[in-house]
């Protein structure tokens, strides 16, 4: 049995391709569509607001995609990311599973988000970009934009949702630490934000005009491109250093994971982690299951539809195939702010729809509670996200406890929790709700894809 608590791999063993999983899958993915002609869309049309570098790799069907060395470079502030044995918990479970997680919370900003910001910017650096727009909620991929732009001299501009922007400013703080301008959303200096702040001038914002915002922006200068975090073919590609260092490091321990399990919110950390593993399971090299684990509140996989709609809420975006609960879908204001996308990146939902992958859905409370379980044993605190995959492997590590099975677990820690206290606060204090499944909200929602009635 592996002794090892804690497992490093030296800068030298760093992965140099990203692994594209496509030309392994019996089938692709269906592509993207124009929401007018209904006809597939091509790379030309995605060039106002991406690099030919992205657009490429978004659409490629090579296996291995070369990681450019000034990315490597960066990568190595933090790469590669500590593979963990969770042994206090495990003894605190009395289980005889054994429980691995990939720490990404290492990062600068402390999550997996710069994983794919960095190379982002480094292709937009290369075609002369000299700005990129995003949005961000709860700051997350705010932070691992600017800090990405810091690296390679190029301007951020970000738009953040109002209430987070109000509420949580530590994001905020560090995203101007490393150079970005932060507006808070809706703002005054688009014309979409100005639309919205006539009709309420306390509008508390959300996802969905932060990104037509930060869109308008990008789409009105040559100069200026847009970024994203999350979703997308080629975002998934660049998070798969996750996966294939910790496939090298459970090697290095003699150790092969029977389930792995990761939250999703777009479905980029997990994805990341999974799916050098699912090479090997569909190579017949190993055979875990590979489970995604959301919020009740937010159920994409296990009560979405598998339907083509918009990526955003205004309908911005080509068309995407993937499991969704309708682009108008807002849901409960949960903590775990990652997690409220009302669809699944198209790649991870056709994946699904192949039987390839499972899902679960958890409410906070238990999320929350594996969660501290998880600091006081670890001393970690997660992000509210990671959590979500944490409750998953506690509760499968306690079934090992009563019927003995010695399962190894691999779960994604994506994130620390240090500047999302508060929402520990809310749980300690006993003022945190739970959001069950919203059967009617969703129901509305999905009576307003584009394809319906
Ligand atoms: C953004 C974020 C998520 C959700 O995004 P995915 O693309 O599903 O990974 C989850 N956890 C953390 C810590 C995040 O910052």
């Amino acid at each position: 049995m592996a002794k090892t608590i804690k497992t490093l791999l030296s800068e030298e063993r760093m992965p140099t391709h990203w692994y594209n999983v496509i030309p392994d899958l019996p089938s692709p993915p269906p592509p993207p569509l124009h929401p007018a002609t209904m006809e597939p869309v091509g790379p030309d049309a995605l060039t106002p607001l991406f690099p030919m570098g992205l657009i490429l790799q978004e659409v490629s069907g090579e296996s291995y995609i070369d990681i450019p060395e000034p990315v490597q470079d960066v990568y190595r502030l933090w790469r590669p990311t500590p593979l963990m044995r969770a042994r206090r918990l495990e003894k605190a479970l009395g289980t005889p599973a054994r429980i691995y997680y990939k720490y990404e919370g290492a990062s600068p900003v402390g999550s997996h988000k710069p994983n794919t910001a960095v190379p982002q910017v480094f292709f937009n650096a290369e075609e002369g970009v000299r700005k990129l727009t995003t949005e961000t909620g709860a700051g997350q991929w705010g932070a691992a934009l600017a800090f990405a732009c810091s690296a390679f001299a190029v301007e951020c501009e970000v738009w953040q949702v109002r209430a987070s922007y109000d509420q949580k400013p530590y994001r905020r703080l560090m995203m101007e630490v490393f150079g970005a301008e932060v507006h808070p959303s809706p703002s005054n200096v688009t014309e979409t934000g100005q639309k919205y702040l006539e009709q309420d001038p306390d509008n508390p914002g959300s996802l969905g005009i932060a990104i037509s915002e930060a869109i308008e922006v990008a789409a009105g200068d040559a100069n200026t491109h847009y970024s994203l975090g999350s979703v997308l073919n080629h975002v998934l590609l660049h998070q798969t250093v996750i996966g294939q260092e910790a496939l090298e490091q459970m090697a290095v321990l003699g150790e092969e994971p029977d389930l792995i399990v990761g939250c999703t919110g777009g479905g980029s950390n997990f994805a990341g982690l999974s799916m050098p593993f699912l090479r090997e399971k569909m190579a017949g090299r190993m055979s875990p299951e590979i489970r995604c684990v959301e919020p009740s509140a937010c159920p994409s996989f296990t009560k979405g539809v598998y339907t083509y709609d918009f990526g955003d809420a205004a309908g911005f975006t080509p068309l995407l195939k993937m499991r969704t609960l309708g682009h108008s879908f807002v849901p409960d204001p949960i903590h775990s702010g990652g997690l409220r996308y009302h669809g699944m990146s198209p790649l991870l939902s056709h994946i699904y729809e192949l039987g390839l992958i499972t899902a679960e859905a958890k409410l906070q409370s238990e999320c929350f509670e594996a969660g501290i379980l998880f600091a006081r044993c670890e001393g970690i605190v997660p992000a509210p996200e990671p959590t979500h995959a944490i409750a998953a492997a506690v509760a499968e590590a306690r079934r090992c406890a009563e019927t003995g099975e010695e399962k190894v677990i691999l779960t994604a820690m994506c994130g620390h929790g240090l500047l999302d206290l508060s929402a520990f606060d809310s749980y300690l204090s006993g003022e945190l709700s739970d959001y069950g499944f919203p059967e009617e909200k969703v129901q509305a929602a999905l009576e307003g894809l584009p394809g319906a009635g």
